[in-house]
């Protein structure tokens, strides 16, 4: 693959996430037809599109049931673990799976994943970063894309919140930023 200094990463976009889902964030299902038009962009300008997903064993322990503080979702090979419909993936998106390990968390995209190794290999500086959760998984991926020493884009129109607290959004946006992330939308693309 070519390289290219820019890519798209599109975080956690599963159907159980999505209203209707195990574990929905409310509008999630909002971020679709927007980050379609980010994925037209990237196919247009030979950016690469990353996805990341959670991937989970059934007895993980982020689950209720393992004393964890989430409903079971996202297990591995479900249902409610794939993309979420309508979501215009390329067949060549590289798909980056997380939260495998039954006994660890993983709300980044970047741990314990090849995702940091595959963006260098391509030559990308500058990641996009828009899905779901705002306070959770993108908040995660974001700091984390930050503290690897990438430019990071949060696109503020392509992110849902859950908000377990009414400002959960509102505060990881700020620490986002804080943290150098520049917020983006749709008019920010070069
Ligand atoms: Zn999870």
């Amino acid at each position: 693959m070519p390289t290219s200094p820019d890519a798209l990463v599109i975080v956690d976009v599963q159907r159980d996430f999505l209203p209707g889902g195990a574990l929905a964030v409310p509008r999630g299902n909002e971020v679709v037809p927007v980050l379609n038009r980010y994925l037209a962009y990237a196919a247009e300008h030979g950016w690469p599109v990353f996805a990341t997903r959670d991937w989970h064993p059934p007895d993980h322990c982020s689950f209720e049931s393992q004393g964890g503080p989430w409903p079971v979702h996202c297990v591995a090979d479900t249902e409610g673990a794939r993309f979420a419909e309508g979501l215009d993936l390329p067949s060549e998106t590289m798909v980056i799976s997380k939260g495998t390990d039954p006994n660890r968390e993983a709300y980044s995209g970047f741990e314990r994943t090849e995702l940091e190794e595959r963006l260098k290999e391509l030559g990308v500086r500058r990641l996009w970063v828009g899905g779901l959760a705002t306070d959770y998984c993108v908040r995660q991926t974001v700091l984390d894309g930050l503290r690897r020493g990438f430019d990071v884009r949060l696109l503020t129109d392509a992110i849902r919140a859950v908000n377990v607290h009414p400002e959960d959004g509102d505060r990881a946006i700020d620490e986002m930023i804080a943290g150098g992330a520049r917020p983006a939308t749709l008019e920010d693309l070069p």
